[in-house]
Order: structure tokens, then C-alpha cells, then sequence
């Protein structure tokens, strides 16, 4: 099992409570400029693993995000990623279900999109709306049509589900590492009047975003059950305090070039055979 970096680990014990995350940075995190600079060699060093880990051909690794409404997931995927060899990794964004994939369990559409071994997988959103936005809209559970939703223990079982799921990958290679970005109410105002005066991000405006802000306390209590239920040793969470930009990007990708260093992805050790055929190769070649 991976011994995942330790700052901002969500506890795998699950006695918590959700406002004792901090939404801000910690004090003497570092100046702008640092925080920059760090970033920087983190996505350097982001690009130089992703091509051991393909080389390597052991494991896959799963970056999943998760966030309110402008927390920055998306700027956040674009900046961390930025370096990375765009043949070394996807990203897949999880909007509402179609017709068809209602039909399906929840799960399927997520476990059709995995990394496979020597990628990285990045979901904007995932299995988790799943215990997130429809643990909070009765419709969209209802509109799954399931024999017991909504029952006597449906969020048990279905953290169960997640459970299971996360650590079959873990046991096939599949390294599962989850952000949830977490932004603050202010903050979230700020960024959502932002989209509003600024011109070029009129286009990010939803109004359907305010009945999201507006059913905040109901989103915090779900993510709070979430984050108890399935941050666990195979497959944590990282509660990324988000309302300074900088600092959750440099954050992320620190802890993901960490968590990839812990893999420890290595060019494949040469056989016998391999040896002779490098010389072989080397001596017709200077031979011409
Ligand atoms: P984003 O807000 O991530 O930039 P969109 O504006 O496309 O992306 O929003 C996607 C929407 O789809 C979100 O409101 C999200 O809650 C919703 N969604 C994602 N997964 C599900 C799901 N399984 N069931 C219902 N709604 C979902």
C-alpha cells in the first residue's frame, strides 16, 4: 500500500467534524512569487514521473476533484497538469447523467473511464456527486429510479459501494488520490460576483449556481458524511484549503508529485536478451 503524503490528509478514522478544515492557507505558506516558484517545479517534476510511470507499466493513478461552485477545479486541473505530457493523462468531466446512463448503476460510467496502467486519470466531478448533489436534490435521486432509494441506510450503502470500488483498484494497480477543494462561503460569493462584472467570465454564470449557494448548509453536512465514509488508507482525501488560489495549486501538485514518488515508478530493468540486442543494434549502426 502507498504511504500518502500526510499534509492535509483527510483522517481515516471519520470523528470529525467539517468546519475544522481550514479554507485558507496556513500561515508563512510563502509568498506569491514562492508559491509560483513551486508550483513550477512540481509540474517539471509532475511531466518526468508520468513518463517512469508509463515506462513502468505497474500502476495507474487517479486524481479525483471535488468542490463547490468557484472553488477553482478546473483552473486548478489546468495549471497542475500543465507540464505533463498530454498523451500521459485525460480528464474527464462528470455532468449530469444521460437517459442512458441513469439506466446503468452509478458506478458504470466512472469505471468506463479509468486510467489505465502507466496514466493518470483526472475526474472533474465523479462517483462522488453521487452521495453529493443527489444526497441534496431529492429529484435527482428519484430520477434514477433505483427499488429502495432513499431507505434506511441508502447513504451507508452506497459509501459502502465506493468503498469497495476504490479498494478493488487499489489492489489492481490503480492509485486513488482525492481533492476536495474547499473554498469558502465569502470566497464563493467573491468569485461568483466576479463572473458577474467581469466580461470574460460572464460566460462561467449560471443562475441555477445561487440554488446551489443557496443549499450550502445542506452541501456541507454531505460532504461531511462523505469525507468520514471514504477517506481511507487505499484511497484518502485531501481537504486543499481553496480560497487562495495559489496555494491550493501549489498544494495539489505537491502532494501528487509526492504521492507519485511514493509509487516509485521505474524504468523497466533490461533482461539478458534486451543487453544483447542494444549492442547488436549499436555495432550495426556504427558499422555504416
Ligand atoms: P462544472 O460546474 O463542474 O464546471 P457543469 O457546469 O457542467 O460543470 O455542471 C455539472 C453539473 O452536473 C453540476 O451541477 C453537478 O452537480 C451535476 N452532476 C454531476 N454528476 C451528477 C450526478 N451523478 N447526478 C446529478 N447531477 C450531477
Amino acid at each position: 500500500m502507498i504511504d500518502f503524503p500526510r499534509r492535509h490528509r483527510v483522517p481515516y478514522h471519520g470523528r470529525f467534524r467539517i468546519g475544522e478544515f481550514d479554507t485558507g492557507p496556513p500561515k508563512g505558506s510563502g509568498t506569491e512569487t514562492r508559491l509560483e516558484n513551486e508550483l513550477k517545479q512540481s509540474v517539471d517534476r509532475l511531466d518526468e514521473l508520468q513518463r517512469k510511470l508509463f515506462a513502468d507499466q505497474r500502476h495507474a493513478l487517479l486524481a479525483v476533484f471535488q468542490a463547490m461552485d468557484a472553488a477553482g477545479k478546473d483552473s486548478t486541473i489546468r495549471k497542475v497538469f500543465s507540464g505533463v505530457n498530454p498523451a500521459g493523462f485525460r480528464v474527464h468531466a462528470f455532468g449530469r447523467p444521460s437517459e442512458l446512463e441513469l439506466r446503468h448503476d452509478f458506478l458504470q460510467r466512472v469505471a468506463a473511464r479509468l486510467p489505465e496502467r502507466g496514466k493518470i486519470g483526472i475526474f472533474n466531478r465523479s462517483h462522488y456527486e453521487e452521495v453529493l448533489v443527489v444526497r441534496v436534490h431529492p429529484g435527482a435521486l428519484a430520477a434514477q429510479n433505483l427499488p429502495e432509494a432513499g431507505g434506511k441506510g441508502f447513504w451507508e450503502a452506497r459509501f459502502d459501494s465506493i468503498r469497495e470500488f476504490e479498494r478493488h483498484l487499489a489492489r489492481n494497480g490503480t492509485v486513488v488520490v482525492k481533492f476536495w477543494l474547499n473554498v469558502s462561503r465569502n470566497e464563493q460569493k467573491k468569485r461568483l460576483l466576479e463572473r458577474i462584472e467581469d466580461p470574460e467570465k460572464n460566460w462561467k454564470f449560471r443562475l441555477g449556481d445561487l440554488d446551489d449557494r443557496a443549499l450550502w448548509d445542506d452541501y456541507q453536512a454531505a460532504y461531511e458524511a462523505m469525507l468520514r465514509a471514504t477517506s481511507r488508507p487505499y484511497a484518502p482525501w485531501y481537504a486543499i484549503p481553496a480560497d487562495d488560489k495559489d496555494y491550493m495549486r501549489a498544494t495539489v501538485a505537491r502532494i501528487l508529485v509526492e504521492t507519485l514518488e511514493c509509487m516509485d515508478p521505474r524504468y523497466p530493468r533490461l533482461r539478458a536478451a534486451q543487453r544483447r540486442e542494444l549492442q547488436q543494434g549499436r555495432r550495426r549502426l556504427l558499422a555504416e
